[in-house]
């Protein structure tokens, strides 16, 4: 298999893995507890919150380990706006945000809370003089995304976060596709909180951080005592120490080769086939994301002839998949429908060789050009 889905979700590393074993078996104390077995658990929590820290140039009482990034949204956005007490009451973010933001700001909206979404153009691109436009004094929050899970494309978070700060609101940014991928040292960062998640950064799944700046007292979405009364629950020790583990191995998670076997494989492809073309490509892009519409081809029929070769992609973000809809992100970049549901995503990861990409470029162009040869309107097969 060549799993080309490093953006819906990474394998766990060996080092990752071997951090958390012990946690299955006689580790299995509450960091809580006075006892030796607590205290045991709460070094590795407290090793693995310096781990992490060191990695992303942040103070260890910065982090607050959350259940995902789906709870690090929703902890930042619904704490920034709880943080005004109603004396802001706007919260801006792009049209291209993740859907575990998107789906709480219609919630919020339901509340009262004015939400503004600012548009993309063409190339996924944020309109930066219509979110200029939208910040105001009413704004609570600004909250954009740094890298778009989907096209891969980066927005200028620092500038954005200056923009933010000087209008008095809070900036937040959803970096659980830039971690790893793009530098981060906090401490010379704009931002006032940053969300990521474990899964995409080859440690498990239900983990991950919110990165608050210190001195933001923001009202929990969890009351309890842990994470100084920031974030209630035990800990996910075994998932915390996994963390840790994979934030020491970020320096060498992507190679610079990443971005030429990315770049291959798009010219591969663009070469061979006329019709396809690269959506986002004209825009500063994460080395490992390419985004591919393949004109005139059912996008669903050819992930399912790639899936049954052995090579991995997605169309549109996992967490949406299941409906017949086309993308949000690239309905919002002027995509008609056709072209939406003609395009895949291929994401790679540290793990992807040279070879896998020689191989995958050869049985996408297999498949696609056996579908080209076939009706358009054909039925639609669910994966
Ligand atoms: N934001 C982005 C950009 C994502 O890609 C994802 C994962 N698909 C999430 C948020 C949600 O993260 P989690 O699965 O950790 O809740």
């Amino acid at each position: 298999m060549i799993y080309l889905d490093n953006n819906a979700t990474t394998r766990i590393a060996p080092e990752v893995r071997a951090a958390m074993l012990p946690f299955l078996d006689e580790a299995y104390g509450n960091p809580s507890s006075q006892n030796a077995l607590g205290q045991h658990a709460k070094a590795a929590v407290l090793a693995a919150r310096q781990a992490i820290a060191t990695s992303l140039g942040a103070s260890p009482a910065e982090i607050i380990f959350t259940s995902g990034a789906t709870e690090g949204n929703h902890a930042a956005i619904t704490g920034a706006v709880g943080y005004f007490r109603g004396q802001r009451r706007q919260v801006v973010a792009s049209a291209v945000e993740h859907p575990s933001t998107l789906k709480l700001l219609q919630a919020l909206q339901q509340q009262g809370i004015e939400i503004t979404l600012v548009p993309v153009d063409e190339h996924g691109m944020l309109d930066m003089a219509m979110l200029d436009a939208a910040i105001s004094h009413e704004t609570a929050l600004v909250s954009v995304m740094w890298a778009n899970n989907e096209t891969g494309v980066v927005f200028p978070v620092e500038e954005i976060a200056q923009l933010a700060k000087q209008r008095g609101a809070l900036f937040h940014t959803d970096a659980v596709q830039a971690i790893g991928r793009l530098p981060l040292t906090w401490r010379h960062s704009a931002i006032d909180l940053l969300s990521f998640s474990g899964h995409k950064l080859h440690a498990p799944k239900g983990i991950g951080g919110l990165l608050l700046r210190k001195g933001l007292n923001l009202p929990p979405l969890f009351h309890g005592s842990q994470e100084r009364n920031r974030r209630g629950g035990t800990e996910n020790v075994m998932a915390i120490a996994g963390l840790g583990a994979a934030a020491t191995l970020l320096d060498s998670a992507h190679p610079p080769g990443l971005q030429q076997l990315r770049d291959r494989l798009e010219r591969h492809i663009t070469t061979a086939l006329p019709g396809a073309r690269i959506n986002g490509g004209l825009s500063p892009r994460i080395a490992n994301t390419s985004n591919i519409e393949f004109a005139g081809i059912n996008g669903e029929a050819l992930l399912l002839q790639l899936e049954r070769a052995g090579v991995i992609a997605s169309i549109g973000s996992a967490c949406q998949s299941g409906g017949n809809r086309p993308s949000h992100v690239l309905s919002a970049m002027g995509m008609a429908d056709e072209a939406a549901k003609s395009s895949l995503r291929f994401s790679l990861s540290r793990y992807t060789s040279a070879d896998e990409i020689e191989l995958a470029s050869a049985t996408i162009l297999a498949a696609a050009s056996r579908l080209a040869q076939q009706p358009v309107a054909q039925p639609v097969l669910s994966a």
